[in-house]
């Protein structure tokens, strides 16, 4: 039987390097529904190629699927809206495997509802479990759903993990199993060797240029701020049960490491690769095995040269402003993550600064009073607040 996939975010660049592995392994999997938001001649493209039994988008974008769709006379293709749409798909009986790859908070809820229906969720969609961390592991425990790392440093991390370590409990976050840390891997991004000087007046387009990652724009600048490995520190706080006083970030330039664990016998087990996502999303998608990826083998005496440096946090406040909130619980994950998105669409607008957006972040954590995340409402409640509180500094900073 093959497995039946639903793609939150089909039309990004994971949902892409998603259908490249299903393509490749279209003997195993076959695509129930596919997501899209603004780009809908893309999404035809995928239904045309995949056939889909149900394409989820905005209300506001159905009527020019469905013109589109008639073009091709592929109007059988379901047409849901919005969130209700994306939950509905999200915890379809029919679907085995959902790769959550929508960007930002908007993943959240139908990353929630594929965990509550106790799926096999793919998990790119980070924000998602930077704000609602303790309720989506508690909620995946609940309901035996299987949530697997995409983020490459994750997904490296679990590699280096001993085979029970998701099994084994353990209460206060500590390390266990032998573990004395998690070496959290960081490219530096493109201004790893840009003055602090020079980085109030780089542009938008200078921040996308990531130099190992072709990737979204949001999660290029964040990996241009270093809020990336900030939102993966949490990230990885959440998947693997452990106390940020654990995980070191390391920038590692070449990508090659994707990421390492420590044991106490002096062991450091690291897992590397080509720098291409089509890795831990064909990893993720097969666990316990493995299938092909499409991605060439490492050539060491090509990457030959693997480089370490710590990561320097006055002139990247981002990771600094990460941790803190990791350290602090609660809600501040949440507000770190809500300011942040409003500071990285001013940027991407040209309002604000490149300097600006941990600003932003920073102006906004200070502005809001901490609290228990013990809920659903509550966290999203504090998002809206948070992102309205940047908005007002994203105003007070603006150009
Ligand atoms: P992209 O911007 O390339 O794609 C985002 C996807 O989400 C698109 O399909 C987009 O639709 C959809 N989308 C955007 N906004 C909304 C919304 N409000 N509601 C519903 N759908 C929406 O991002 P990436 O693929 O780069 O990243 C996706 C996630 O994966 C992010 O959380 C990122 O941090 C994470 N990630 C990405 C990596 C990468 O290499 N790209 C690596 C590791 C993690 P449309 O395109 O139609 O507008
Ligand atoms: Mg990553």
């Amino acid at each position: 039987m093959k497995q039946s996939v639903c793609i939150l975010g089909a039309t990004g660049s994971i949902g892409q390097s998603t259908l490249k592995v299903l393509e490749k392994n279209s003997n195993k999997y076959s695509i129930f529904a596919v997501t899209a938001y603004s780009r809908m001649h893309d999404l035809v493209d995928i239904c045309k190629k995949f056939l889909p039994k149900i394409a989820v988008v905005p209300e506001e974008k159905k009527d020019e699927l469905y013109q589109l769709l008639k073009l091709n006379r592929l109007e059988t293709i379901e047409i849901l809206t919005d969130e209700d749409g994306l939950t509905t798909v999200a915890s379809h009986n029919d679907v085995d495997v959902v790769m959550a790859a929508i960007v930002g908070a908007a993943g959240l809820i139908p990353t929630l509802a594929a965990v509550k229906a106790g799926k096999r969720v793919l998990l790119a969609n980070k924000e998602a479990l930077v704000m609602s961390g303790d309720i989506m592991m508690q909620e995946a425990k609940k309901n035996s759903a299987l949530l697997l790392p995409v983020d490459s440093e994750h997904n490296a991390i679990f590699q280096c993990l001993p085979e029970n370590y998701m099994s084994v409990e353990n209460n206060n976050n500590e390390p266990k199993l032998g573990i004395s840390r998690v070496l959290l891997t960081a490219s530096g991004g493109p201004f790893l060797n840009t003055p602090l000087a020079e980085l109030a007046t780089v542009t938008p387009s200078q921040a996308c240029k990531h130099p190992n990652w072709s990737m979204g724009q949001k999660v290029s600048i964040d990996s241009a701020t270093l809020m990336n490995k900030g939102l993966e520190l949490i990230e990885a706080c959440h998947l693997f049960a452990i106390s940020e006083r654990f995980v070191t970030v390391v920038v590692h330039p070449q990508s090659i490491i994707h990421s390492m664990v420590q044991y106490i016998d002096g062991s450091t087990i690291a897992q590397m690769g080509n720098p291409d996502m089509c890795t831990p999303i064909a990893h993720a998608l097969a666990w316990p095995k493995r299938i092909d990826a499409g991605v060439s083998a490492l050539d060491l005496f090509v990457n030959n040269k693997l480089d370490f440096q710590a990561p320097d946090t006055k002139k990247f406040p981002a990771l600094r402003l990460a941790r803190e909130s990791m350290q602090a619980g609660g809600l501040a994950p949440a507000i770190l993550n809500a300011a942040n998105e409003i500071a990285v669409d001013a940027f991407l607008k040209d309002k604000i600064s490149f300097t600006n957006i941990s600003n932003v972040v920073e102006e906004t954590l200070n502005s809001l009073e901490n609290a228990q995340a013990n809920s659903l409402e509550v966290i999203l409640d504090t998002d809206q607040c948070a992102r309205n509180i940047a908005q007002t500094y994203v105003t007070k900073m603006g150009k």
